[in-house]
């Protein structure tokens, strides 16, 4: 077995959606520093980053019930929901950079139009909604949204929803036409590619099996190339580990004391797919609906139209599953050897504290067709079984970690950015909002791991991202220019259907 070694100033490990994103916008910061990605599959986003393995829902808290919460005085929190907005314009506007600067191309590629929905039933339900609706069209971020529960307007909205609809029970939705559907396989893929054109060491079939610091404060990777079985040692100023479900792992081996006491907890998602033109011409939204008592956030069900590789399907889910594996191309072993004895404590806490969680996992697990059939007719009461096939999407790892709100083992539902205290190293963990929220999330792994260069950073960061530093919310004449601007790079202010198939 040959050994090769290797210098360079940035690794990034894993080619999803995150190290895309970062290695793109220190490509543009610094051009002159040299990069190099590691990933262990043949290709670019083949992870959670796939557009068969997410949802594609580009999160701006437009649809999404559990962002938004009623308050014990029966007003409703909008807090979380404006942070996921601003965030996602964070997103629009890095994006929409890159198309005008010819970086990447056709953005109909990688973004649609789509508006979207929340569709709730029952007179509890359908008072939160108004309330909601009440709460968030004051907004500036949420102008355009629109309030029913008169059953021909919804008729009209979402025909595939109303038809043949037999309950009797008040139902409601809100409507916003400023949704999207993001395609972040085929993003991730352009950036990439992106960025193999500015030279940076892209190494596919590279598997990153250890993490270590050398004596001069660098750190060194071992890579295993399953090309030809050969180990190299690189060594680098700064590592990112972007390796999705497989960070957890990748921290752990790095030592450092900020990745200690942290376990992970797989949920994998299940979806049910449609490509029968007829039911799929007849709905053109992201319905999402109200998550089922003690179902974990991120199993909101929604009814969402795609448009993957020039096709329009439909998509319904997700079901929960579990499998211990981390990444969908895991091991399944990737769950215990996760338990080390820092966290063991952690781990067996939150065992104790989710019970309920593991059961319903369990549930959903044992579900027959016919059963996830009963659960997408709640949403399409005719709905065929012929016409739905299932597919099995990726792997979320929900962070486990001791806190004080909630104590040891408490199980987070968000992203968690772990970055040693001198800044050489970073991690991202867990997956929610995810790659909608990509462009934020990796600014703040900028400003923690390169506090010293954000000061001559920052006027090519503002020329990126215009609001960079801006509360848009607050500023409603920036974003209508930003609104306006990016809806016309990117395509999303035509109102005409797409002509795909
Ligand atoms: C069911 C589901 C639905 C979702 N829906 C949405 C949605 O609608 N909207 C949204 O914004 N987000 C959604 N997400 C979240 C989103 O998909 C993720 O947050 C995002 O894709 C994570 O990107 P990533 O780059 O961190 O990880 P990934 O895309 O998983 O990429 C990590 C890469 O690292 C590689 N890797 C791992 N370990 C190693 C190693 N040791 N050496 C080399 N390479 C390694 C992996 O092979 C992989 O390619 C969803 C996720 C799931 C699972």
């Amino acid at each position: 077995m040959s050994i090769r070694e290797t210098k360079t100033d940035v690794i990034l490990i894993g080619a999803g959606i995150m190290s895309a994103t970062l290695g793109t916008l220190l490509k543009e910061l610094v051009p002159e520093w040299k990069i190099t990605m590691f990933e262990k599959l043949a290709n670019s986003g083949e992870e959670s980053s796939n557009e068969w393995n997410n949802a594609g829902t580009g999160h701006a808290a437009l649809c999404e019930l559990n962002y938004t919460v009623e308050k014990p005085d029966g007003t409703v929190d909008i807090s979380k929901a404006i942070n996921i907005n601003e965030q996602f314009q964070v997103s629009m506007q890095f994006w929409s950079y890159l198309v005008n600067k010819k970086l990447i191309h056709n953005p109909q590629d990688f973004i649609m139009p789509l508006p979207h929905m929340s569709l709730v039933q029952g007179e509890q339900n359908v008072a939160f909604l108004k309330k909601r609706f009440e709460a968030l069209s004051n907004n500036p971020l949420f102008q355009g949204m629109e309030f029913s529960d008169e059953p021909e307007k919804l008729m009209e909205w979402i025909p595939l929803i109303m038809q043949d609809r037999a309950s009797n029970e008040p139902i409601a939705a809100t409507k916003i036409d400023s949704g999207t559907d993001v395609n972040f396989g085929a993003l991730t893929r352009m950036l990439f590619e992106h960025l193999e054109s500015k030279n940076v060491d892209i190494n596919y079939n590279h598997s990153v099996n250890d993490i270590k610091r050398t004596s001069d404060g660098l750190w060194e990777l071992k890579v295993r190339n399953s090309d030809n079985g050969t180990v190299e040692r690189q060594t680098a100023k700064f590592v990112f580990i972007g390796g999705g479900g497989g960070s957890i792992h990748l921290l752990q081996k790095s030592g450092i004391p900020e990745g200690k006491h942290i376990g992970g907890f797989p949920v994998s998602g299940i979806f049910m797919v449609c490509n029968n033109p007829e039911v799929v011409e007849q709905h053109h939204a992201k319905v999402y609906g109200k998550a089922k008592v003690g179902a974990p956030p991120m199993s909101v069900p929604h009814l969402d139209t795609r448009f993957i590789d020039n096709k329009k399907s439909l998509l319904f889910g997700p079901f929960a599953g579990f499998t211990p594996k981390f990444l969908k191309y895991g091991s399944m072993f990737d769950l215990i050897t996760s338990v080390k004895p820092d966290n063991l404590l952690t781990m067996l806490s939150a065992g104790a504290k989710n019970m309920s969680l593991t059961k319903y996992l369990i549930q959903q697990v044992m579900l027959s067709k016919e059963q996830r059939m009963e659960e997408l007719r709640e949403f399409i009461p005719n709905a065929n079984i012929e016409d739905w096939d299932l597919v099995v999407a990726g792997q979320r790892v929900q962070v486990i970690k001791d806190t004080e709100a909630g104590g040891k083992g408490t199980l987070q539902f968000g992203t968690e950015v772990i970055t040693a205290a001198d800044g050489s190293i970073a991690a991202l963990l867990g997956a929610s909002p995810g790659a909608s929220t990509a462009v934020h999330v990796m600014l703040e792994v900028i400003n923690k791991c390169f506090p010293q260069h954000m000061k001559e950073w920052e006027p090519k960061i503002k020329e990126m991202i215009q609001s960079y530093g801006d509360t848009l919310m607050e500023n409603p004449e920036l974003l209508h220019e930003i609104h306006t601007s990016t809806a016309q790079t990117l395509g999303l202010g035509k109102k005409k259907e797409p002509v795909f198939s």
